[in-house]
């Protein structure tokens, strides 16, 4: 069976895109989300993956937090509008780091949980994916796990699983743009 090292970008959006990945190969889990913002959102986030993991019996990695390298990475992006540049290239930076562990640690194909959301584009998620696949010489699983009513089905297997959802997407921009649309 292929290896295929997962990026999960939280507890959420995780046992839906396992149940679907884990009849075809060895799935491992990569939480690295830098993008998370505050800290504390991200140690929930993160504390939720771990739970999940145990329950599912599911080996999941867990990168450094090195939220300044993710600021630097989107500066001058900061005003974009969610599904923008600054989304782009937060994909392409938390996905690079997966491909970097794929490739250091032998696995055939990566994909990432990101396309279950339907606040996010999976056009650009999957752009950014096949373009490093191309860098790195590994596969990229370009999935929309939404399609078929997954993002249904996915908040309902993470309901009964005792998974909270999040309000917002991750960094503090989409926060601030969260808070902004509620006060309108
Ligand atoms: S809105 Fe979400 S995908 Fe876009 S930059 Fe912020 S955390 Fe990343």
């Amino acid at each position: 069976m292929k290896k295929l090292l997962l990026h999960v970008c939280c507890g959420p959006c995780s046992p839906y895109v396992l149940q679907m990945l884990r009849g075809d190969f060895q799935v491992s889990g990569f939480f690295y989300n830098p993008n998370i913002q505050p800290g504390r959102e991200y140690e929930f986030r993160r504390l939720e993956v771990a739970r999940l993991a145990e329950k599912l019996a599911w080996p999941v990695v867990y990168a450094p937090y090195d939220m300044r390298e993710w600021f630097a990475a989107v500066r001058g992006l900061e005003h974009e509008p969610e599904r923008g540049r600054r989304c782009a290239v937060c994909f392409r930076f938390r996905l690079e780091k997966a491909f970097r562990h794929a490739r250091e640690h032998g696995f055939d194909a990566v994909a990432s949980t990101l396309s279950i959301s339907p606040y996010k584009a999976t056009a650009q998620i999957n752009e950014q994916g096949l373009a490093l696949a191309r860098e790195y010489g590994i596969e990229f699983l370009a999935e929309n796990f939404k399609k078929r009513d997954g993002w249904r089905a996915a908040r309902e297997q993470a309901a009964a699983l005792g998974v909270r959802h999040q309000e917002y997407c991750g960094c503090a921009f989409s926060k601030a743009e969260r808070l902004l649309r509620l006060r309108k």
